[in-house]
């Protein structure tokens, strides 16, 4: 068994992914590539793909419900971080399970999470990995503005 996440992608394509410009890479080091982004409004910018339906992240690789990858990890922006798969650090996820629902996936259980009890660690690639490694602090704000 693997992360959910890994198979399923539903959020980068349910969701308008909007963050201040400061996560640019073109001011902060290390920030979000300003070429995958365009301009929300006067203070924040947008993921290329999810400012309007039809949308799908440009930094996704993905076939929702078959297999996902965030092609920008390291460098997604905090809201990114922000949105926990239901159930991975113990609670239910709306976001996550809306997006799945949109998707004809069935929200995620705590069963889904069995394999990870024996995992080593929780320091690996999972898509949203966000108890350590190279993740900036990440703002109290709501993540996404769908
Ligand atoms: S957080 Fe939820 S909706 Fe997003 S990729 Fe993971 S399982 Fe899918
Ligand atoms: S930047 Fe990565 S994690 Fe964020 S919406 Fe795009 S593909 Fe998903």
């Amino acid at each position: 068994m693997e992360h959910p996440c890994l198979t399923c992608g539903a959020c980068c394509s349910q969701y308008r992914v909007a963050f201040h410009w400061m996560e640019s890479d073109e001011f902060t080091e290390g920030g979000v590539p300003h070429a995958l982004t365009e301009k929300l409004d006067a203070h924040r910018l947008v993921m290329r793909g999810t400012y309007a339906p039809p949308i799908q992240c440009v930094a996704l690789d993905c076939k929702v419900g078959e297999y996902s990858r965030c092609t920008i990890h390291p460098n997604r922006p905090s809201v990114c971080r922000e949105v926990d798969a239901s159930y991975e650090y113990g609670t239910y996820s709306d976001q996550c399970a809306k997006a799945r629902a949109v998707h004809g996936l069935p929200e995620l259980t705590p069963a889904d999470w069995l394999w990870s009890k024996v995992a080593a660690s929780n320091d690996d690639d999972n898509p949203d990995d966000n108890g350590n490694d190279n993740s900036p602090s990440s703002p109290p704000s709501p993540p996404i503005a769908a």
